[in-house]
């Protein structure tokens, strides 16, 4: 992989360029919340570390989007939210639950939407340091070798960038003179000391490589009980984690002709009680800790088991999120020391 110097006065202009690969997102303030959206100006660019709440899964599986519009005739899809797109400024972690989403979304059959708003969109990585909760270096996720087309590392005077695809490529020729080929042996000692640096800010971990084993010895442990006692079903948690996937589809109906209509798909949570409800009325999870423990075994093991990695990419949220304190650090730690924590 081909890995440049940039002088850090360029950037600006740098972002700017970018414009012609297409529209630009990333995170910006609004109204008092970081969020992923579009930028109108690059000065707006959070690109200092700080984490959004809403992980960058919503530009590529929306909160809610309308999928087609039907009719005793048929239907249509809806694909007008396709655009050219560069994301700037997505972590390490934030590539690498992409890749976890690529993993669902993408394998045969395809998800259309993802995969329209997906290859439609360029990913310009940046590097961040650990906020209080990040979890990342425990989950192997702190550093990413692919899944984005351009990855800088912020080491003040310049920017190292590691070019990751052809299009990457396309986009360092369109400013050429920026960039300098010429890596020297200091840059590579700066490099080394701001890894060192960001490797000593972590201030959590957790026992992430035993945690399929756990969660499978662990499957009949009391100790679901007791989170389950705790937990209020609110979701929150599902909504954070930047793997999470679920979604519901609802028919909503035209006010004027009841035969036409469109299919909405919403986010979905298996943390709500009705979400394994069926026909009958039967509901496999109606239990609060069968919830939990369909969630932590997904996160921590079972989807390692299908893909190859698990769904835990460490972003930390759910720690930040949880109103009753219970995340994958609590989970771990409970089953990992087999003691039900203190009240
Ligand atoms: S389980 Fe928690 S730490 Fe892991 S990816 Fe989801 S929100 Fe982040
Ligand atoms: S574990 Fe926490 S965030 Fe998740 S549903 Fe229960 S109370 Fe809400």
């Amino acid at each position: 992989m081909r890995i440049l110097k940039m002088d850090s006065k360029y950037l600006k202009e740098f972002l700017e360029s970018l414009r012609m690969f297409g529209k630009l997102y990333g995170p910006i303030w609004k109204r008092d919340v970081l969020t992923h959206d579009h930028v109108e100006n690059v000065d707006d660019l959070v690109l200092d570390g700080e984490h959004t709440l809403i992980p960058v899964k919503k530009l590529f599986h929306p909160k809610r989007f309308n999928t087609m519009r039907f009719n005793e005739e048929g239907f249509t899809p809806n694909y007008s939210m396709f655009e050219k797109r560069v994301l700037i400024g997505a972590h390490p972690c934030d590539i690498h639950s992409l890749l976890r989403l690529d993993e669902v979304f993408l394998t045969d059959p395809a998800d259309p939407y993802y995969k329209g708003l997906r290859e439609n969109t360029a990913i310009i990585g940046f590097s961040c340091l650990p906020t209080e909760n990040s979890l990342c270096r425990s989950t192997g996720t702190d550093i990413v070798e692919s899944g984005f087309d351009l990855f800088f590392v912020d080491l003040e005077d310049i920017y190292l960038v590691w070019v990751g695809s052809s299009l990457g490529h396309d986009m360092i020729l369109e400013k050429e003179e920026f960039f300098d080929e010429n890596v020297t042996h200091a840059d590579i000692q700066k490099y080394i000391q701001w890894r060192e640096m960001r490797n000593d800010m972590f201030k959590k971990s957790f026992n992430f490589r035993d945690m399929p084993d756990i969660m499978e010895l662990s499957y009949n442990s009391e100790i679901w009980d007791y989170f389950a006692e705790k937990c209020l079903s609110c979701g929150s948690c599902t909504m954070v984690c930047p793997t999470c996937n679920c979604y519901t589809l609802t028919d909503v109906f035209d006010v004027t002709n009841k035969t036409e209509g469109r299919r909405e798909r919403v986010w979905d949570s298996c943390m709500f009680v009705d979400y394994s409800l069926v026909a009958g009325p039967h509901n496999f999870r109606g239990k609060r800790a069968d919830r939990l423990k369909l969630w932590y075994t997904h996160k921590l093991k079972a989807f390692g088991g299908e893909y190859g990695r698990p769904a835990c990419i460490g972003c930390g949220r759910c720690v930040d999120t949880c109103p009753v304190d219970i995340n994958v650090l609590t989970i771990a730690e409970a089953f990992t020391s087999c003691e039900v924590p203190a009240k």
